[in-house]
């Protein structure tokens, strides 16, 4: 009884002593990535020696280049690419006749056209369009006009992307010829904002545009005072078949074969040299891991980056590395994301199991000078870790602020000038203590119910 309760107490004494020290060095990690400038530098390298990096287009390849060049000189282990098909879309130019030109982009994956010329017929979003008769919507160009509000979660943008993301298929099924929205983006600018779209299969695919918010403004008004107008819309935008590009991965390797993951995307859109989206989240997660392969041992899990393909345009690479990595899955204890620009973060969410939460408390307990708050258990992590959170993989979802994140988000003004160099530091700390916690927290973080059985 007595061997067993000495036993009891050295085993709860070396515990405590583990944490304590795993405390100290994310500790250490937090305050050397405040000081350091490096993660600026990753997005000052991305942007000047690669640029833009649509998928499929010469910055594509360049950007992995880039990639495997950049982790070996951080000194990562294994670092190496990964095939991915990636579609290639090509955006061309938009003439508009106004009879003043409009500022617009075309939507990622719209068709062009030679030439429409239609009355417009104007509706806040996609609820209010099936509220319209068909004869009302045929022939005309379907102005989708709902104004996205500017907060700090970015949850103005979840809230109206559905108007970019299914306007085009809503409106030429009932038989418009053409799309414009509102850009889905705050810029006060006279720029717009790109994005994905999606056509469906079955209902006919009809050219689709963003105008900035200054002409959606000015439109909107002519609509209002019951002005007669026409739009008129040219745009080379089209396919141009599938592409090769990779994931890009590089690891500090642990003392077991489980995995922290830490995600971003290589990728941009091509309007801007994608800065923000997403140099930064490159910088912030590849500069994490960095810090990490510096504590001078390894940790107990191995740390793994990945930087994915094409995410704007479809989650190729994510898709693609589920797939690849299907048998590992139980491997992977964690991942993140950083993929929301260089504004500081203010709250770590997480959805993990039970057996995870108090290393989360631990995390917020480290964090806590940097102004970060714990969230509730209910995060849902990014796009790219989308995979392999619906096949049970638990993550982490750090809240940056988003209040200027998408003046710029997807426009022509995605450039250094917008990286925030304090909130960068401050994302490398929040995300290298994250990952660093997680590495050593012996317990692991459960397993999340499988929500998709198959990743396409
Ligand atoms: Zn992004």
């Amino acid at each position: 009884m007595t061997r067993h309760w000495i036993a009891l107490a050295l085993a709860c004494a070396s515990t405590t002593a583990v944490a304590a020290s795993t405390a100290e060095e994310a500790a250490q990690l937090r305050d050397r990535a405040l000081k350091d400038n490096h993660a600026w530098e990753v997005v000052d390298s991305l942007t000047r020696e690669v640029g833009g990096r649509s998928a499929g287009s010469p910055g594509d390849p360049k950007a992995v280049a880039w990639a495997l060049r950049t982790l070996k000189k951080m000194g990562l282990q294994n670092v190496h690419e990964e095939p991915v098909t990636v579609p290639r879309w090509v955006r061309g130019e938009i003439v508009g006749d106004h009879p003043e030109k409009l500022v617009a982009v075309a939507l990622g994956g719209s068709v062009g056209t030679r030439g429409i010329t239609a009355p417009v017929l104007m509706v806040k979003d996609v609820k209010e369009l099936e509220t319209k008769s068909l004869d009302e919507i045929r022939g005309k160009v379907v102005f989708l006009d709902a104004r996205m509000d500017r907060r700090a979660d970015g949850s103005g943008y979840g809230e109206n992307v559905g108007n970019r993301f299914l306007g085009p298929a809503e409106a030429g099924r009932r038989g418009a010829a053409a799309v414009v929205i509102r850009s889905i983006g705050t810029s006060r600018e006279r720029i717009a904002h790109t994005g994905m779209m999606l056509y469906d299969e079955t209902s006919p695919r009809i050219p689709a545009a963003a105008l900035s918010n200054d002409d959606a403004d000015l439109l909107e008004q002519q609509l209002r005072d019951g002005v007669a107008v026409q739009l008129k819309i040219v745009s080379s935008a089209h396919d141009d078949g599938n592409s090769s590009s990779a994931n890009v991965m590089g690891e500090i390797v642990g003392q077991t074969s489980e995995v922290v993951l830490l995600a971003a995307h290589l990728d941009s859109w091509d309007l801007a040299t994608g800065a923000n989206d997403d140099g930064a989240g490159v910088a912030i997660v590849t500069e994490a891991v960095r810090m990490i392969g510096t504590l001078g041992h390894p940790p107990a899990r191995t740390v793994r980056v990945v930087l994915f393909a094409n995410e704007e345009h479809g989650l190729s690479g994510a898709k693609a590395y589920a797939e690849v990595h299907r048998s590992e899955v139980p491997q992977h204890v964690l991942a993140m994301e950083a993929d929301f620009g260089s504004g500081a973060v203010q709250q770590v969410k997480s959805h993990v199991g039970d057996a995870g939460l108090p290393a989360m408390q631990q995390m917020i307990d480290v964090l806590a000078p940097l102004g970060v708050a714990g969230g509730p258990n209910e995060g849902h992590g990014g796009s790219d870790i989308g995979p392999m959170n619906e096949l049970g993989v638990p993550i982490i979802d750090p809240r940056q602020d988003g209040t200027n994140y998408f003046d710029i988000h997807h426009t022509v003004s995605d450039t250094m000038e917008h990286i925030d160099r304090a909130g960068l530091s401050q994302n490398v700390a929040v995300y290298a203590v994250c990952a660093f916690i997680a590495a050593q927290h012996a317990p692991g973080f459960g397993r999340l119910p499988v929500t998709s059985a198959d990743v396409e």
